[in-house]
């Protein structure tokens, strides 16, 4: 049977497009060496930089968020080196899981994935590594499986602190536009980035932004490399091309939607999401519910993830709100399947979407039979209207 009304997309991304972006997406498609495309394409590396506030070169994939963390690594390390990863929850074990596919000697820094990077952990390490045989630490900034953000300027002091040659790779991929993000003046080396959080689009865009210091050891890099050297990417965009073809309407959206951003402007952006965070954490305070990330100091401004009670199944219920409300939850990943869910609070969202994704939380935590304390819908309410705007 046809279910009237939108469906409501709140896992932690891929995020709902805006009307304008997905028309934009519907553009005929165009020659990719045309000059019309290549002026889009030099276009777009322009304004991406405000974004990550990067001045270096910005390379963009036809890739998921997976193949731009594979492209940051491949390009700054060869097979055998060593790099030194922040155990900040699921996807942060997922890069380490990847880098090791890729042959690196990959380290992790043990976590609780309910806390972010450690830059003591990251400073005794460097520390202990006298030979400066770590190439490159590894820090997911916003760690989507629990909602907990890691300072990534100070991960940069600690580097620093243990006068340590190790490069910065700091993965935003649900982060940027989302959440303050600054590439050069936190020192970061690669920022790894994806269209379908933040900058509101569907996924298939992957985004490496590279500073002086990576773009010097790739060049000395050793070994063979493929299909995600940045190298020839760079060269290409030089006038706008590329040496693959690539994902030319995903550029239509991406205008629109750096567009979007600027309107907006990306500090109104960033505090409207910080808005939302803050009614969605009054919401389970309310309903009694244990938040994923420990201490709210380090909580997420994209997403925020909860336990269910011991006893109740996080699935089911999601299941329950799904079939009954047409809303997509997000799970609980790795360690957390079946104990936690997730509400994305990212991309193109306002009050009343919060308004309606939490109501549908608190209906289905009924439906389910998940015993709350109080109303989080009143919660969030009170928090969203005493908050300004
Ligand atoms: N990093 C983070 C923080 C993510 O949230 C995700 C996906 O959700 C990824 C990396 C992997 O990106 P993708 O699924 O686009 O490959």
């Amino acid at each position: 049977m046809r279910r009237a009304g939108r469906p409501l997309l709140q896992i932690p991304g891929p995020t709902n497009v805006p009307e304008r972006v997905l028309r934009a997406l519907a553009a005929p498609t165009v020659d990719h060496r045309g000059p019309a495309f290549e002026a889009l394409s030099v276009e777009l590396l322009a304004a991406l930089a405000p974004v990550f506030r990067c001045r270096g070169p910005i390379v963009i994939f036809p890739s998921s968020g997976t193949g731009a963390w594979e492209a940051a690594l491949v390009n700054v390390c060869a097979p055998g080196e060593r790099v030194l990863m922040a155990e900040t929850g699921h996807f942060a074990s997922q890069w380490w899981k990847l880098a090791q596919r890729l042959g690196l000697d990959a380290e992790l820094l043990p976590g609780d994935w309910r806390s972010p990077a450690e830059p003591d952990g990251v400073a005794a390490r460097l520390a202990a590594d006298r030979e400066h045989a770590i190439r490159a630490v590894c820090v997911v900034h916003n760690e989507t499986s629990s909602g907990v953000v890691s300072d990534v300027a100070a991960i940069r002091r600690a580097i620093d602190a243990a006068d340590h040659p190790a490069l910065l790779l700091v993965d935003t991929v649900s982060s940027l536009a989302s959440l303050p993000y600054d590439h050069d003046g936190w020192g970061v080396d690669v920022t790894v980035a994806a269209s379908q959080k933040g900058l509101m689009l569907p996924p298939g865009l992957g985004f490496n932004a590279i500073g002086p210091r990576a773009l010097e050891v790739a060049a000395t890099r050793s070994g063979p490399l493929g299909y995600w050297a940045w190298a020839p990417v760079i060269e290409a965009n030089r006038t706008g091309r590329y040496p693959y073809t690539p994902a030319t309407n995903l550029f239509y959206g991406l205008r629109e939607a750096l567009r979007l951003l600027e309107e907006e402007g990306l500090e109104n952006v960033f505090a409207r999401h910080a808005r939302h965070a803050a009614a969605t954490r009054a919401a389970l305070a309310a309903w009694g519910l244990e938040a994923v990330c420990r201490d709210p100091a380090h909580a997420s401004a994209a997403l925020t993830a909860a336990f269910v009670p011991d006893g109740h199944d996080a699935d089911a219920f999601r299941k329950r709100v799904l079939e009954r409300y047409g809303m997509a939850l997000g799970n609980g990943l790795g360690r957390f399947t079946g104990r936690v869910f997730r509400i994305g609070h990212l991309g193109d969202f306002d009050d009343l979407m919060l308004a309606g994704t939490l109501a549908g939380v608190e209906m289905g935590l009924d439906l389910a039979g998940i015993p709350r304390t109080g109303s989080g819908v009143a919660a969030a309410l009170e928090s969203l209207s005493s908050a300004s705007a």
